[in-house]
């Protein structure tokens, strides 16, 4: 008897965490090109999601490696987040065609495009791809911009909504919550960073420009010639005079980076280099977008503060 009693409860627990038989809808499994959409899509979708990011925090979102186990996560998908503007074209097309999911196929209402209604900057008049220059249609980094995120939280929370209508209320109730926490958080960021503005900045990629416009700081150079081009001792002359003339004390570098080359600059200008990764995760205790700017604002703060 007793045997009976065990399976009874072992099929129960079974049953329980199936789902089979109660009214607890299955989560949505949302894949994110890289961890920064990963994380805003946790704040949207909440309890009802499980959100995997291809990209690792410390990856360039542009040169990511791409995996036959990519093609297995976006193959079980419901929803696929990408940054889009071009900024995963180098690894993110041949994975989607071989993944062959229709859930998430251009212009489904499971595939998320974040790009669509930001106000791109730095869109190129002419292009040439040939050069290696990597931002085509605009600079795609503009999540580095809070009230961005409002706007691409929205696009997440209308795309989740159809994808799963039965949820649309509580992802409804978490956008509003999100970006309520945005908009109080922003008034501490702008605070914290008031002291330093115009103050001038250099940057390996133009991986800041939304944040330095946003936070009324200014990038007098970046490393790279353009997006996507190694540094070369021609254009890096070039940044170091530029540094001496404007008084351009920080350069900002992400894990993928050169930092050697960042520190060789640092050397002959008397700057400091600030590690301040964009991907939340790249350091301990930045999983969430707050927690992540909350670093990055600090960071600054400090690099700026030595440095009047
Ligand atoms: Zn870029």
């Amino acid at each position: 008897m007793q045997i009976f009693g065990i399976l009874r409860t072992a099929a129960t627990a079974l049953i329980a965490a199936s789902g089979i038989g109660t009214a607890v809808p299955k989560k949505l499994n949302v894949v994110a090109t890289t961890p920064d959409l990963g994380a805003i899509a946790r704040e949207i979708g909440g309890d009802l999601v499980l959100v995997t990011a291809l990209a690792k925090p410390t990856e360039d979102p542009h040169f990511v490696d791409a995996k036959p186990s990519h093609l297995v996560t976006l193959n079980r998908a419901d929803v696929l987040i990408e940054g889009g503007a071009e900024l995963e074209l180098g690894w993110l097309p041949p994975l989607l065609d071989n993944a062959r999911n229709d859930k998430i196929a251009a212009g489904a209402p499971g595939h998320i495009v974040a790009s669509q209604g930001i106000a791109m900057i730095e869109v190129p008049t002419t292009f040439d791809r040939s050069k290696g220059d990597v931002h085509s249609l605009g600079n795609p980094h503009f999540l580095m911009d809070p009230m961005n995120v409002k706007i691409v939280a929205k696009n997440m929370a209308d795309h989740l909504a159809q994808v799963s209508p039965a949820s649309a209320e509580t992802f409804k109730a978490n956008l509003k919550s999100f970006n309520d926490r945005i908009d109080q958080k922003f008034v501490e960021w702008k605070k914290r960073l008031v002291a330093y503005r115009d103050a001038k900045l250099v940057t390996y990629h133009k991986d800041f420009d939304y944040l330095a416009a946003r936070f009324d700081l200014e990038i007098v150079e970046t490393l790279e010639p353009k997006p996507g081009i190694a540094p070369s001792p021609a254009h890096l002359a070039k940044v170091v005079s530029a540094m001496k003339a404007k008084n351009a004390r920080v350069i900002l570098v992400q894990p993928y980076q050169n930092r050697k080359t960042a520190e060789t600059v640092a050397r002959q200008t008397g700057a400091t280099v600030l590690d301040v990764p964009q991907q939340p995760g790249a350091v301990q205790n930045t999983s969430t977008y707050f927690d992540l700017m909350d670093h990055i604002v600090t960071t600054l703060a400090a690099g700026l503060e030595a440095k009047p």
